[in-house]
Formats: structure tokens, C-alpha cells, sequence
């Protein structure tokens, strides 16, 4: 028997809708870009609903929000358990809020049925994730742990111009007098996002336990060849760069077949200049996605397939410009905690299945800082990033009855000594 019920948990559904409202775009999507003024009513919302449900709310400098219940032992450290309140342009409403509104349910009923904890617990609502506004990603997840700090917000500008210090200090952030972000009483931190992927639709499956969040290398990769004309130069003599990119990405294709799951590998962008229908294109700019579990495997099979767009190049007398712009590990979720979920979910008898994650979450950002774990609900036809994202109301409220099960695990019974 599971402590939280299905009715009590429904509540999370209404709360998603009240944020879905901060930010609603005319296709049903939404759209809280870091720092804008829809992201700051959405973390105010969430200030007053922590509030009220018996929390002790603060922001930290960069913005992050926490709410509080306080346990008895203070030096046991702190569970932190929550996701991001920004989104993509024109996003979905479950894509971090989700996770946000989960924690809120689950602690509140925690705080009103049990009382104190044993270990104190914090709702948080990171202030971004996404890297939709600036060009860089878990800027709230990354400054709890200290892969970032404020010393860079400087050096990063927006599409318009604005730097990432003047964003966060028009929101009212980044001042010297406000709580530092990075955290060093963290016990753990458990993560529900939904799926965003097929896998728990197509099997059936009711929770997705994360077992590894799959590492990535990104490349701009540019072909440079000879701009010409397409009626006056023969075959023989171009230095086509189009031609040449393309077949990089049939090699890419092909050995990430061989390769096969989980690996996947994307170009997912490509410019050509001067992208003229009657000119050989001179320039080709593409972008590479690769991901894997493994470091290993990962490094192994992106070393091979630039190697072999280095040997396309020379034979197609092409320069070839490799720049890497990203490099994230894969991040093993913590063990002990998954076998927790585990033991949960076959307890109560919800069907779940041990996955990885493809996608980047805010939970591998905290791997190398305490024990992390990470719980997915069911996405309808894996459809995420995009207004039509959807996820059944009894999925969302199952995702909080396994995560109540979780957090009383942690925070009221493990460490009462
Ligand atoms: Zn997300």
C-alpha cells in the first residue's frame, strides 16, 4: 500500500494548469524564457502555493526557489527534489513544471499527514534549464552545484543583445546580498520529469526509473569546398561542399547503425552559402549530436566518424573545421536510490521499467554531488518541446504517489537515530 492515494495526489493536475498560465501562447504551448516577466510571475505563483502549504520559501541569488520543511536533524543534510520552471519557445506544459508541481503535492501531503521529518526536505523550482534564452543550459541546476557561478553572467548575451548579469538583475537577481546558490548540505535530490520518449507508452510502462542520463558531444562541423557555377563546372572539377557533407552523414548514419541502440546520432542543423539553387555551395556548416551511456563508447565511436569526414574531405580535396560545443559525461543515477524506486514500484505493483534518459536533465548535474535519482511518467506518443505535449492526469498523479513513497523514505524513516 502506498502511504499518498491516487485522489490525493490528483491535485498536481490542477496546479500545472495554474502554471500553464503564466506564459500561454496562442497554440496552447507556453513560453518562459529565463528572467522574462512570464518567468517571474510563474516563480512568484510558486512562491505563494510553497507558502501556503506550510513551506518556508527564499531565493537564491541566481533566482532558484526553494521551499522548506524543516526536519529534526539539521546536519543530516537536506533532500532536494524538484525540476525547472523555464521552457522552450512555444513548449509543452508538463516539460519541467511538472516536476515542480510533483514535489509541491507530494512534500505538502508529506508535511500534513506526517509533520516534521527527520531530514529536512526543500522543493525547488530551478530557474532554468532549457538554454532557451542564452546560450547555455541548467544555469539554475549548475550554480546549486558549482559547475556555474554569477562571475560568467558577463560573457553570456542573448539573441537581443542582453547580457545574462542585466536579465538576472532586472529580475531582481544577482546581488551581492542574496543567498549564495552553490549548496553543500545536499543529502540527495530525486528528480520527476516526464518521459519526453515512446518507451514507457510502447511497453506499458507506468514509471520510468532512470538508471544512466546518456552523455553528449555536440560539433559544428564546416566543409569548405569551391563556390561555382552549376552549368559551367563539370563534375570532374568541383570541390562541392554540399556533396561532400552529405556523404558524411550517410557515413554517420551508417556507422551509428552498426553501432546500435542506445546510441543515437543527429544533424539536426545545416546552412549552405550561398544556397543558390544554380550555384555549387562553397560552404556547409553542420551540426553533430551524438549520445551515448557509455564515455567510452561515446569517445570511441565520435573519434571514428570524424576521422572518416576528415578522410571524405581530403579525397574531395575539401577543408574540414571541426569546433566542439558540448562535451557532457554520461551520469549514472545513484544505485541505492534506484533500487529504493524499485522496490517501491514493484511493492505497489505499478508497472515500471528500468531506462535511460536520452535527453539532458537538471539530475545529472548533481550526480558528482550527492546520490541523485530520477522517475519518468508516460509522454502520449513521446511528443515533448511542443504544445501538444501531453501526459494523462492519472499518469502525473502516479509519478507523485512513487515520489511521496520516495520522500518519506528519505527524509522520515532512513535516518531516525
Ligand atoms: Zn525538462
Amino acid at each position: 500500500m502506498m502511504r499518498m492515494t491516487m485522489e490525493q495526489a490528483s491535485g498536481v493536475t490542477s496546479l500545472l494548469e495554474k502554471l500553464a498560465g503564466f506564459g500561454s501562447t496562442a497554440d496552447g504551448g507556453v513560453t518562459r524564457l529565463l528572467y522574462s516577466p512570464s518567468w517571474k510571475d510563474a516563480q512568484s505563483f510558486l512562491e505563494a502555493a510553497m507558502s501556503a502549504a506550510g513551506l518556508e520559501t527564499r531565493y537564491d541569488r541566481v533566482g532558484n526557489l526553494f521551499g522548506r520543511l524543516e526536519g529534526k536533524r539539521k546536519e543530516q543534510g537536506v533532500i532536494l527534489t524538484g525540476s525547472h520552471i523555464d521552457t522552450v519557445r512555444s513548449g509543452g506544459r508538463y516539460d519541467g513544471a511538472y516536476g515542480i508541481a510533483a514535489s509541491l503535492a507530494a512534500v505538502s501531503f508529506l508535511r500534513s499527514t506526517y509533520g516534521e521529518p527527520g531530514r529536512s526536505i526543500e522543493v525547488v523550482s530551478f530557474c532554468e534549464e532549457e538554454g532557451s534564452r542564452f546560450p547555455l543550459a541548467y544555469w539554475g541546476s549548475g550554480n546549486i552545484t558549482g559547475a556555474y557561478t554569477t562571475g560568467m553572467s558577463p560573457l553570456i548575451v542573448d539573441p537581443q543583445g542582453i547580457t545574462l548579469e542585466h536579465a538576472m538583475q532586472a529580475a531582481g537577481f544577482g546581488r551581492e546580498d542574496q543567498p549564495e546558490s552553490l549548496r553543500e548540505d545536499l543529502a540527495a535530490f530525486v528528480e520527476v520529469h516526464i518521459e519526453q520518449g515512446v518507451i514507457l507508452e510502447r511497453t506499458g510502462g507506468k514509471v520510468g526509473i532512470v538508471e544512466t542520463i546518456a552523455g553528449q558531444r555536440r560539433y559544428v562541423i564546416t566543409v569548405k569546398g569551391e563556390t561555382n557555377h552549376a552549368g559551367t563546372t563539370p563534375m570532374a572539377m568541383r570541390r562541392d561542399a554540399v556533396a561532400g557533407a552529405a556523404e558524411m552523414i550517410a557515413i554517420l548514419e551508417r556507422a551509428a547503425n552498426r553501432a546500435g541502440e542506445p546510441l543515437v546520432a543527429t544533424v539536426g542543423r545545416m546552412k549552405l552559402l550561398p544556397n543558390i539553387p544554380n550555384v555549387i555551395a562553397g560552404t556547409v556548416e553542420f551540426t553533430l549530436d551524438i549520445r551515448h551511456i557509455s564515455e567510452t563508447l561515446l569517445t570511441g565511436f565520435t573519434d571514428a566518424v570524424i576521422g572518416s569526414f576528415h578522410s571524405v574531405a581530403e579525397r574531395r580535396g575539401l577543408e574540414l573545421d571541426v569546433q566542439a560545443a558540448l562535451h557532457a559525461r554520461p551520469a549514472p543515477m545513484d544505485p541505492v536510490l534506484t533500487g529504493k524506486l524499485e522496490k517501491i514500484c514493484s511493492d505497489g505493483g505499478i508497472p515500471y521499467r528500468r531506462m535511460m534518459s536520452g535527453a539532458g536533465h537538471d539530475g545529472q548535474m548533481f550526480v558528482n554531488r550527492c546520490p541523485t535519482a530520477m522517475l519518468f511518467v508516460p509522454s502520449k506518443d513521446g511528443i515533448s518541446h511542443s504544445p501538444e505535449e501531453y501526459t494523462a492526469a492519472e499518469d502525473l498523479a502516479l509519478g507523485v504517489v512513487v515520489l511521496a513513497e520516495m520522500l518519506y523514505d528519505l527524509a522520515y524513516e532512513e535516518i531516525l537515530t
